[in-house]
């Protein structure tokens, strides 16, 4: 398998290096100034330059096991130093927790972390998608629906873990930064998105680009 990434680096140098050296050279010399930071699934499916078609030095990506954001005072500070870098020293103006249908650590939780080790750090940290996955049990009848609702829950988890952060908080009261919440459909390779007003996802492209500070009224809630 590391052939075939290896010779997927000698394919990068050869084209995209070679097509972008300009570009390289100024990524390398000027910092970096993303303009958002996504935190997103580890799933290999789901790749967010890919699927938002972003540039090197535009995204700055947190990705972990479904997408979760840990609260403030949890002890896996990983996420929290992450946003705080982001928002604090690169100053991104938008914050996205984007997760994904078919997440196999929702849906673990959602099997009651069947077949995951007991007492395992993944058990410890799907654990905490329970309460996502009890809304989305009390919400919906099919287990598809109230699959793709635990999905999106977890999601709203994430905003919700988001504004407990001073930084956040501050950013986004002063108007510096918009929280999104979006969920990656495979099936359709489409996003779709949280939108406040009508309380419910819907495909992005009906959510105006600038109402993403929405997404903060039920967090706060
Ligand atoms: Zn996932």
């Amino acid at each position: 398998m590391v052939d075939a990434l290896l010779a997927g680096h000698g394919r990068f140098k050869a084209e995209y290096v070679a097509a972008e050296r300009a570009f390289l050279d100024r990524l390398a010399t000027a910092g970096q100034h993303p303009s958002a930071l996504f935190i997103g699934c580890s799933d290999s499916r789901v790749i967010p330059e890919l699927l938002t078609d972003a540039a090197p030095g535009e995204l700055f990506v947190v990705r972990n096991v479904a997408n979760r954001v840990p609260v403030r005072d949890d002890p896996d500070t990983s996420v929290g130093a992450a946003i705080e870098f982001a928002v604090e020293h690169l100053h991104v103006r938008d914050v996205i927790v984007c997760g994904h249908d078919q997440c196999g650590g929702v849906e673990a939780a959602f099997d009651g972390l069947a077949g995951i080790r007991p007492g395992s750090e993944l058990a410890g940290w799907l654990a905490a998608l329970l309460p996502a996955v009890e809304r989305a049990l009390a919400i919906e009848t099919s287990r598809t629906l109230q699959l793709r609702r635990a999905v999106e829950e977890n999601v709203l988890e994430g905003i919700a873990g988001l504004v407990t952060f001073e930084a956040i908080g501050t950013a986004v009261a002063s108007g510096q930064v918009r929280l999104h919440g979006w969920v990656y459909g495979l099936a359709d390779a489409a996003l779709r998105a949280y939108d406040a007003t009508r309380d419910r996802f819907v495909p992005i492209e009906e959510v105006r680009p600038d109402a993403g500070a929405g997404t903060q009224n039920r967090a706060e809630s």
